[in-house]
């Protein structure tokens, strides 16, 4: 990213109002005149947004003066870098346009009418508008094309052709152009039925896409999603030819038995917001190979169907009715949905009536915990202040009442990759029965497009057209799923139960195979195991099988067996993809401006019935048994504690508080000094994330 970003002198520059020297002749045949070569940053308020920016950038706006021919029309283009926020683009003081609202590296275009240019003292302006935080964003390369956009942008067109290498068939796809530094290319194209075009993005339903765009050289890809290989050829565009371009593609992740699926799906059409019309929606979803996708917008139902079938989008995949419940206390994803049924109330005031509204709605099974460590309305479900992660224990007493819970949701990322990870696997120790999920969150086309975390369910996916929403429901609701981001991961134990199974033990040990997958466009470093959410073994990843298309690491664990269950789960990570055709956001709401983004797999849980009475035993469950059998026993319930492992006592150590004796009681810590170091340790683990919630509430 640094590299992308040349200053050269920008913070000299900048110390003075830019002029630009006018040249003489300006007729239409002339090249374009280049305003200002590098890349300039600026910075909207005080503070740094991101470490790769420089930790001074003295500007919040670019201002320059220029001349031109005012009787000619001119286009303007600029490159943009990191763009998150609103920022306006103004000239001669009326507005021109905005920047696009995407942080990856792309070209703008704004048309300059005639009526607003004089011959010289013209004054360009980027400047922010209303930013609340700060945003760090780099533009340059400013430029003016002696031609209206309508002209400038359709001087040379590519006419792509995506195939399925082994079909030797045409495929829904996405094309991305970029120039050959990977800057997003301006495009002369606007969507029709069947495509959904952006800045260097056209999705297409059919596979075939005319590109309008500039003369020059560019790199064309295509791709497919997650489960596909990218093709890329580089190309010399001349004015006023039309260049043909196949682009073979192959299914190179092998997910037989498992259905793609976005739970998380917006559309500008029906959430106001965003930029994907539901009509593009159709087209992004079938080229990023998307089989079931939720319709998620805010207390909204709204049905796919009629708009796949018009279009030929729906032997792609089986469209799902739902809603994104979306209060004050937390956002819901919710589904199936019958169609015409009444959206659930979310006025409601507590988690306790949200839920009793959302079950009541016909024939909705799941409810999905929406990016829970998120802000919105002033309120951060699972921020310390209202929940103690590592013991799954909701502070202001209110019940977890989802059955699923988004772990990755790639439209609004983390600075912590592995946080809801572990807010997940502690809620599984409190006895909740909750499906990971990974989902998008896009409202747009290109900018968090969608699919790009989603979760697998097994499900017989031979006719994504025709796919059994019974069987899907069934699924998510015993945690047969998948989290993908860039990467897919199974999980086998003793050679014949997969997530969402309960083992049956045998022997001392149990064993533990887990497969991971992708496509060579994105690397594995690690998998790791955990039982109980605790690491129980960790692998690196030979480098060379790492970048290996379909299966690229097996990995294999023995577990001694406790005397009392536990469940397992898997995760597998490597580096963030970059690459423009799939770039991975960075943190939505950071907590750092330091950012490290990272594909990652999570398998869906398996219990191990290590106590042998063939049920599921949380960790809370053997808590709330020890703790009644040792009321007013301190010692001894600390003794007994020796037989189990660490998220047990913090089970009993978080019950011990909620029932009135604080992590800071002298009498437990009394008891606790004579206590083993492991039932000690997990006492002050708790005590201190304890400790965290009470400094956060009374701030
Ligand atoms: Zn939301
Ligand atoms: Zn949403």
């Amino acid at each position: 990213m640094i590299n992308r970003l040349r200053y050269a002198k920008a913070q000299l520059v900048l110390a003075g109002l830019l002029t630009i020297i006018p040249t003489l002749a300006t007729r239409a045949e002339e090249a374009s005149r280049l305003l200002i070569p590098h890349m300039v940053p600026l910075r909207s308020l005080e503070s740094r947004e991101w470490a790769e920016f420089p930790e001074q950038i003295g500007n919040s706006s670019l201002r320059l003066t220029f001349a031109a021919d005012p009787k000619q029309d001119w286009t303007l283009q600029l490159r943009q870098l990191d763009v998150k926020q609103g920022w306006n683009v103004l000239l001669n003081g009326q507005k021109l346009g905005a920047l696009e609202r995407n942080e990856n590296a792309q070209i703008a275009t704004f048309a300059i009418p005639q009526k607003l240019l004089q011959t010289a003292g013209n004054l360009l302006a980027v400047e922010p508008a209303g930013h609340r935080s700060s945003d760090d964003i780099a533009i340059g390369q400013v430029r003016l094309i002696p031609y209206p956009p309508s002209q400038a942008l359709t001087k040379a067109t590519i006419e792509v052709q995506v195939v399925d290498d082994e079909s030797g068939q045409s495929v829904p796809a996405r094309i991305t152009l970029t120039h050959l530094d990977g800057t997003l290319a301006a495009v002369g194209n606007q969507s029709t039925a069947g495509t959904a075009v952006r800045t260097g993005v056209l999705y297409t339903l059919s596979g075939a896409a005319k590109i309008k765009t500039m003369a020059g050289d560019y790199r064309v890809y295509a791709t497919r999603g997650f489960e596909w290989s990218v093709a890329e050829q580089t190309i010399s565009l001349q004015p006023g030819t039309a260049d043909p371009v196949q682009l073979r593609i192959r299914r190179v992740v092998p997910t037989e038995g498992w259905v793609a699926s976005d739970t998380h799906v917006h559309t500008l059409t029906f959430s106001g917001h965003g930029d994907s019309s539901i009509e593009e929606r159709m087209a992004t979803l079938a080229g990023e190979g998307i089989e079931l996708p939720i319709a998620t917008d805010h207390n909204v139902h709204i049905n796919y169907t009629s708009y796949a079938k018009r279009l030929g989008a729906d032997k792609y995949f089986t469209p799902v009715i739902g809603n994104e419940v979306t209060t004050k206390i937390g956002h819901f994803n919710i589904f199936p949905v019958v169609d015409g049924a009444e959206t659930p109330d979310h006025t409601a005031a507590t988690w306790d009536q949200i839920f009793e509204n959302i079950f009541k709605t016909p024939n909705v099974q799941i409810a999905i915990f929406n990016h829970a460590r998120d802000v919105h309305s002033g309120f951060r479900p699972f921020g310390p202040e209202n929940h103690i992660a590592i013991a799954g224990e909701n502070y202001l007493g209110w019940t977890v009442q989802a059955n699923a819970m988004e772990l990755i949701n790639s439209g609004a990322t983390q600075t912590n990759p592995y946080q809801l990870f572990h807010d997940w696997l502690g809620l599984l120790n409190r006895g909740h029965a909750i499906a990971p999920i990974g989902c998008s969150d896009s409202h747009d086309v290109a900018r968090h497009f969608v699919g790009q975390a989603r979760t697998y369910v097994r499900v017989d996916d031979r006719d994504p057209g025709q796919l059994s929403l019974e069987d899907a429901v069934r699924s998510f609701r015993e945690g047969r799923v998948s989290v993908s981001y860039g990467l897919f991961s199974k999980i086998l134990v003793n050679d014949q139960f997969a997530a969402g199974d309960l083992v049956p033990t045998k022997g001392t040990h149990t064993e533990v195979t887990v497969d991971v997958l992708g496509p060579a466009w994105v690397r594995a470093e690690r998998v790791r195991l955990f039982a109980n959410g605790r690491l129980v073994g960790s692998e690196q990843i030979d480098p060379k099988k790492g970048q290996a298309a379909g299966l690229k690491w097996t990995a294999h664990w023995r577990i001694p067996n406790p005397r009392h269950d536990f469940h397992l789960v898997a995760i597998a990570d490597g580096p963030g993809v970059t690459a423009p055709y799939w770039p991975m956001a960075k943190a939505y709401q950071p907590t750092s401006i330091e950012w490290e983004s990272r594909a990652r797999a999570i398998t869906g849980a398996v219990w191990v019935d290590g106590d042998k009475n063939g049920q599921r035993d949380s960790a809370q469950a053997y808590a709330q048994r020890l703790v009644q059998q040792h009321t007013n026993d301190l010692p001894n319930l600390l003794a007994a504690l020796d037989a189990y492992d660490a998220p047990i006592a913090i089970q009993v150590a978080s019950r011990l508080r909620q029932g009135g004796t604080s992590p800071l009681d002298a009498t437990l810590n009394k008891a606790l000094s004579n206590a083993s170091e492991k039932v000690r340790d997990a006492f002050a683990e708790y005590r201190d994330a304890w400790r965290e919630t009470v400094r956060t509430t009374s701030r």
